[in-house]
C-alpha cells in the first residue's frame, strides 16, 4: 500500500452521522485513506467537536496540515452535556440544518489559499446522511456512501418499505409487542434465513405510520444506488449473503472491514493522537485486566446510546455478582440518568476485588486482551464486529436500531451468541455468564468465534477479500478520473 505523490493530491471530506458508533469506524477509514496520501477534512457537528476535545484535550483535534477538523451546526440548541444527543431529534434536524453550512464549508475549502489545502474531491458521508448527495450534486463531486452498521441490518433497512406496503408494520397496538405478533416469520425474505419481524431493527416496534425513525430509515436506505459506491465495515466470509442483495441495488459495494484490523497499514505515528472516543477513557482498566487469568473476565458494555431502567441495572449487577466470576463493567454515567447509575454499597462489598466498574474504557485495547472471556454486549454493529474479530463470543441483549438483527445473526448464524430476554432477570444472567465461561455451549461458541477470528484476520491479510476491495475502492473509484 504505497502513496500517492503530493502533485495529484486527492481530497476527501468525511461527514459521519453524530453519533460514537458512527465517527469512530469513519475516522478509521479517514486514516487509511490518510496513508494513501488523501488529505482529510473530517467534519463533526459542533456538540461532539467539543466533546471531542474535551475529552482527548485540546491538541487532539489539531490535526496535521493534511489531516484537518471541522464542525457544522447541527439545528439543534447548544449544549455541554456529557451525554448522547437524542436519535430522534437529530434525525429530524440534521438534514434540515446541516447541508447549508455542508456546502458552505466545501465552497470555502475549495477557495482556500491555503497552499496545503486542495480543492475536494470526493464527498464520504455517512450511509444514513443521505441529504450530503444534494452537496455532491451541486459541487458535481463524487459521493461514497459509507453505511457503518452490519450488512445484514443495512438489508433489513432495504426492507422496511415492503413490511410496511404489505401492512406488517406499523403494529396495530402495542400489544403485538407482548402478544407473539413479534414472532411472526417472513419466509418471502429469503436471503434473510428464518427472519422473523421481532429481528428486525427496533424502529419497526411503533404504531405511527409517520413515526421519525421508520421513515428516515425508508428514506436512508432508498438512497443505497444513489452513491457512486457502498462502503460496509465488514468481511464477505461473514456477511456475503447479505451483500448479495444489496448489489442488485448498487453494484458497487465494497466490503472493506474490520476496519479496526485494517489499521495495521496505517504506519504515521503522526495520526496516533487522533482518536475519536467522545468520553474520557479509563485506561487504568487495562492494567486490571493484566492481573487477571486468561479468559476469565466477563466484559460488560452496552456502548454509547443504550439506557436502561435501574432495576435493569441491578438485575445485570448482581446476575454478574452471583456467577463468581471477574468482570469488567463499564457503565455511561447516563445510561440510567444522572446519579441513578450506582450500584448499592453492598454489591460493591460483594464483588471487592474481581469487579471493576467504570465509565468508559478503550475499547479496542480491551477486547484484544487474553483475559476477556466472554462479551456481555447490547449488540452495537462497532462491538459486535470487534468482539468476532477477537474471537470473544458474546451474551447479547440489544437495544434498539439494527441491535436485534445482529444479534439474531450472532445467536443463529455466526453461532457465537446467546441473547438474553429484554426483561433482564439477574437468574439469568448469572446462568448465560457460567455457561458461557464454562459450560459445552460456551466452549463451542468460544470454538466457532476463533474460527471467525481467523477468517476476519485472511480478509485484511494482504490479498485478502477486504484488503483487495479497500484497494479497489481507493483506485478504482476514489483516484479515477
Ligand atoms: N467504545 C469504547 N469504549 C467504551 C464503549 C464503546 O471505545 O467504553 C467504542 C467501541 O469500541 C465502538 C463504539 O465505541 O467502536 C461503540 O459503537 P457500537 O456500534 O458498538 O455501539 P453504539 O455506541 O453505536 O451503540
Amino acid at each position: 500500500m504505497g502513496s500517492i505523490s503530493e502533485m495529484e493530491k486527492p481530497h476527501a471530506i468525511f461527514i459521519p452521522y453524530p453519533a460514537q458508533g458512527h465517527i469512530n469506524p469513519m475516522m478509521k477509514l479517514a486514516k487509511l485513506l490518510h496513508f494513501r496520501g488523501f488529505h482529510i477534512s473530517f467534519v463533526n457537528n459542533h456538540y461532539n467537536h467539543k466533546r471531542l476535545l474535551r475529552s482527548r484535550g485540546p491538541s487532539s483535534l489539531d490535526g496535521l496540515p493534511d489531516f484537518c477538523f471541522y464542525s457544522i451546526p447541527d439545528g439543534l440548541p447548544p449544549s455541554d452535556a456529557e451525554a448522547t444527543q437524542s436519535i430522534p431529534a437529530l434525525c429530524e434536524s440534521v438534514p434540515k440544518h446541516s447541508l447549508e453550512p455542508f456546502c458552505e464549508l466545501i465552497t470555502s475549502l475549495n477557495g482556500s489559499e491555503d497552499p496545503d489545502i486542495p480543492p475536494v474531491s470526493c464527498i464520504i458521508s455517512d450511509g444514513c446522511m443521505s441529504f450530503t448527495l444534494k452537496a455532491a450534486e451541486k459541487f458535481g463531486l463524487p459521493e461514497v456512501l459509507f453505511w457503518t452498521p452490519s450488512t445484514c441490518g443495512v438489508l433489513a433497512y432495504t426492507h422496511y418499505r415492503d413490511l410496511v406496503q404489505k401492512e406488517y408494520i406499523p403494529l396495530k397496538d402495542m400489544s403485538d409487542m407482548t402478544n407473539g405478533y413479534l414472532e411472526t416469520s417472513l419466509d418471502w425474505i429469503p436471503e434473510m434465513k428464518n427472519i422473523r419481524l421481532k429481528d428486525f431493527p427496533s424502529f419497526i416496534r411503533t404504531t405511527d405510520i409517520n413515526d421519525t425513525m421508520l421513515n428516515y430509515l425508508i428514506t436512508e436506505a432508498a438512497a443505497i444506488p444513489r452513491g457512486i459506491a457502498i462502503i460496509l465495515n465488514t468481511f464477505d466470509a461473514l456477511e456475503q449473503d447479505s451483500v448479495k442483495p444489496l448489489m442488485a441495488m448498487n453494484p458497487q459495494i465494497f466490503t472493506i472491514g474490520p476496519l479496526h484490523m485494517m489499521q495495521q497499514y496505517v504506519h504515521d505515528d503522526r495520526l496516533k493522537h487522533i482518536g475519536s472516543n467522545l468520553w474520557k477513557e479509563d485506561v487504568s482498566c487495562i492494567d486490571w485486566l493484566d492481573t487477571k487469568d486468561p479468559g476469565s473476565v466477563v466484559y460488560v458494555n452496552f456502548g454509547s446510546i443504550t439506557i436502561m431502567t435501574k432495576e435493569q441495572l441491578i438485575e445485570f449487577g448482581w446476575g454478574l455478582a452471583n456467577s463468581k466470576k471477574d468482570f469488567l463493567w463499564i457503565t455511561r454515567p447516563d445510561i440510567v440518568g444522572g446519579n441513578e447509575a450506582m450500584m448499592p454499597l453492598e454489591f460493591v462489598e460483594e464483588t471487592k476485588g474481581r469487579g471493576m466498574v467504570t465509565s468508559w474504557c478503550p475499547q479496542e485495547e480491551v477486547m484484544k486482551h487474553p483475559s476477556i472471556g466472554v462479551f456481555l454486549t447490547h449488540n452495537g454493529w462497532n462491538s459486535t464486529i470487534e468482539s468476532i474479530s477477537n474471537g470473544v463470543p458474546m451474551i447479547c441483549w440489544p437495544f434498539f436500531a439494527e441491535q436485534q438483527t445482529n444479534c439474531r445473526y450472532c445467536c443463529v448464524e455466526w453461532e457465537i451468541g446467546m441473547e438474553i430476554d429484554t426483561n433482564v432477570k439477574r437468574e439469568e444472567v448469572e446462568a448465560q455468564v457460567r455457561e458461557m465461561m464454562d459450560g459445552k455451549k460456551g466452549t463451542m461458541m468460544k470454538n466457532k468465534a476463533l474460527e471467525w477470528k481467523k477468517k476476519a484476520e485472511e480478509a485484511v491479510a494482504i490479498g485478502g477479500s477486504s484488503y483487495v476491495n479497500f484497494d479497489r475502492l481507493v483506485n478504482d473509484v476514489l483516484l479515477k478520473k
